[in-house]
């Protein structure tokens, strides 16, 4: 009779922790957190940076190589490396698809008066500027405009050896076997509040998914902008769940996915 006790509480015991350890799928932890920093605006290096840095936290930011900022602030961009955050690349000139709703778009840099060829070179040039920056072979990608094509032919397909991961713009959050690493998904930030943003980790958390934040502006730089408050609370708000938060720069979660996902 107690044996058999003894046998079924350590059977449920076993149950039940093999369902903690099916849910902790992310580096040992239930979810994951990637917080994306686009354009390489000065807000990030004045704004984004001093708060990640006060939380020890490390996050992805995706260069346009040939940026007001970079082109006066070259160092600074390089120390963040130094520092652990990622540089991804967002091409050098930020090209996007013109015309209606896009009137914004130069014809310079219109994708529609690009060649398939020019766009993988100049994302190409951008991976070595910024491996002159940090070293680094192996980088990911966020589409700039979440461009793909150009025309009817997709140059994400082609650039998807270069890449460990690409990252698209659609609002979405997936479980670690649902991640599609040529087109990971991100909620882009306009506006919300603390609680909003926070809300998003709690899904995350509750789905085991992984939850992409894409910021623009931060205390301004751009028109799609987060306050310093609302910037400050989320980051905040992550530090203190990083025992079942897992919180890390892009290609370190694309590598885990890869290898996860190779299985
Ligand atoms: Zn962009």
């Amino acid at each position: 009779m107690i044996r058999n006790i003894i046998i079924s509480s350590l059977a449920m015991f076993v149950l039940a922790d093999s369902s903690a350890q099916s849910s902790r799928t992310w580096n040992g932890k239930k979810a994951a957190v990637v917080i994306t920093y686009d354009d390489a605006i000065d807000e990030h290096l004045n704004n984004a940076i001093p708060v990640l840095d006060s939380l020890g936290l490390k996050a992805t930011f995706y260069i346009t190589g040939f940026s007001n900022s970079m082109q006066k602030r070259l160092n600074d961009w390089k120390n963040i490396s130094v520092n652990g955050h990622e540089l991804g690349n967002h091409t050098l000139y930020h090209p996007c698809t013109g015309g209606p709703g896009r009137e914004w778009v130069k014809p310079d840099y219109d994708l529609r008066n690009y060649s398939v060829k020019r766009i993988l070179d100049e994302t190409r040039a951008t991976n070595l500027l910024l491996q002159s920056m940090d070293g680094k072979i192996r980088r990911t990608l966020a589409f700039t405009c979440g461009d793909t094509r150009i025309g009817d032919t997709s140059f994400s397909a082609l650039l998807k050896n270069d890449f460990v991961a690409m990252r698209g713009v659609r609002s979405l959050m997936h479980p670690i076997d649902k991640v599609q690493l040529d087109n990971v998904d991100c909620y882009g930030v306009n506006g919300e509040s603390g609680d909003q943003l926070t809300a998003w980790a709690k899904q995350a958390l509750e789905s085991n998914s992984l939850l992409v934040v894409l910021f623009h502006g931060v205390g301004g730089g751009n028109s799609l902008n987060v306050s310093l408050d609302a910037h400050r609370q989320f980051l905040t708000y992550l530090k203190q769940h990083e025992k079942e938060i897992w919180i890390a720069p892009m290609i370190d979660v694309a590598e885990y996915i890869k290898k996860y996902q190779g299985k």
